[in-house]
């Protein structure tokens, strides 16, 4: 493996249960998650991650523990991205954007930022001066949209030559305070496509792209000059649409959230696996996401789960390869986990493609 690459920190964050005798998946540790076996009830499975947080975890720690130490290699010029991942219903939105009363990553980011500009001001030794920038875009029906100036066409997107992605086109503000994005960020966020599916009334189908472009420059020479990138991401949910019952164009977005989820899979796998090739260009979002995901970057995936998330929707994120935990004859301590069976067994797509090669 190439030296400078960075593996994809992969932690979920439990929510609290919907149902309360739902308990199909259960806190094991800091590091491990324990999964009903929906195909053997004799079994649970276990995974490891980089982290689990159990249902208690507040905004502020999903924030100081995973995302800010991430915040400063993006004034150090290298790019971080932040995902959340999940189906509809499991806190994405919540996590990541939070409400004003339990605020999330996306203004924690914000405020953690300008925060840090100030604070490295009184420690660096040169002067540098900054600016702060950001677009706002959804990719829905594999078509990039722009939220902050929309526009109603499917925007490109480019490689330069020094293989930085860009879109041309694509609306950018410069902000100098949480209070200046909040102004330009609320009209943006009604743009966002957002259709009712069985399962959640407004259930998002398009993947919803904050970009943080940070560029610092010395104020004397030589004059050298930093551009960071932070991606703050809320994934479209991950349901399998034979269980939401999509029909007609509901299940076409399904197949090409689907897709890009897939590929999302694909790549995290192949970086955390060290593959030679990393399939970015199969979907629009890891296109998109080529610079700031793999190599040097800094990428967290934040899988929220509900208790009622089906095991391979999070094999594709885990660590390593799960441990099947037998259950004991004699009941032991620990109760088995008495996961409600559901009226009819969850339709899952076929897991294989979603396991990681270790998997298989
Ligand atoms: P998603 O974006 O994944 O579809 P949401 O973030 O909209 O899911 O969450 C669905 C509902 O559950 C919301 O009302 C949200 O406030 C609530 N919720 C999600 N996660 C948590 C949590 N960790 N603690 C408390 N409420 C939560
Ligand atoms: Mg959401």
């Amino acid at each position: 493996m190439n030296k400078k690459q960075t593996k994809v920190n992969v932690v979920v964050r439990l929510r609290p249960a919907l149902k309360t005798d739902d308990k199909s998946c259960v806190f094991v540790d800091g590091k491990s998650l324990e999964i009903f076996n929906h195909r053997n009830v004799n079994e649970n499975i276990k995974y490891d991650f980089s982290a689990v947080y159990d249902i208690n975890t507040h905004q502020q720690t999903i924030y100081q523990e995973c995302v800010k130490p991430q915040l400063l290699h993006s004034l150090n010029g290298q790019n971080v991205s932040i995902f959340a991942y999940g189906p509809t219903g499991a806190g994405k939105t919540h996590t990541m954007l939070g409400s004003a009363t339990d605020p999330g990553v996306i203004p924690r980011v914000i405020n953690g930022i300008f925060h840090l500009i100030e604070e490295q001001k009184k420690t660096d030794t040169m002067e540098w001066s900054e600016s702060v920038k950001f677009s706002y875009l959804e990719i829905y029906n594999e078509k990039v949209m722009d939220l902050l100036d929309p526009k109603d066409t499917d925007l490109p997107i480019r490689e330069d030559t020094e293989k930085n992605i860009l879109i041309p086109g694509l609306g950018e503000k410069e902000i100098h305070s949480f209070d200046e994005f909040k102004t330009y960020f609320g009209p943006a966020s009604n743009n966002r496509t957002v259709a009712a599916t069985k399962l959640n009334e407004r259930s998002s189908r398009s993947h919803s792209i904050l970009l943080l472009k940070i560029k610092r420059t010395q104020k004397s020479a030589p004059y050298k000059t930093l551009h960071g990138k932070i991606y703050l991401i809320d994934l479209a949910g991950s349901e399998d649409n034979r269980r939401t019952g999509n029909k007609g164009i509901r299940l076409k977005e399904s197949g090409a959230i689907n897709k890009s989820l897939f590929v999302l899979g694909e790549v995290v796998d192949a970086i955390n696996c060290c593959l030679p090739r990393i399939p970015y260009r199969n979907s629009k979002l890891t296109r998109l996401l080529q610079d700031s995901i793999g190599g040097s970057c800094h990428s967290i995936v934040n899988s929220t789960v509900t208790r009622e998330t089906v095991a391979p929707r999070i094999e594709i994120l885990a660590n390593k390869t799960p441990m099947i935990q037998e259950q004991d004859p004699v009941p032991a301590k620990k109760p088995r986990l008495t996961a409600k069976e559901p009226d009819k067994p969850p339709q899952m797509m076929d897991p294989a493609p979603f396991l990681s090669p270790l998997l298989r």
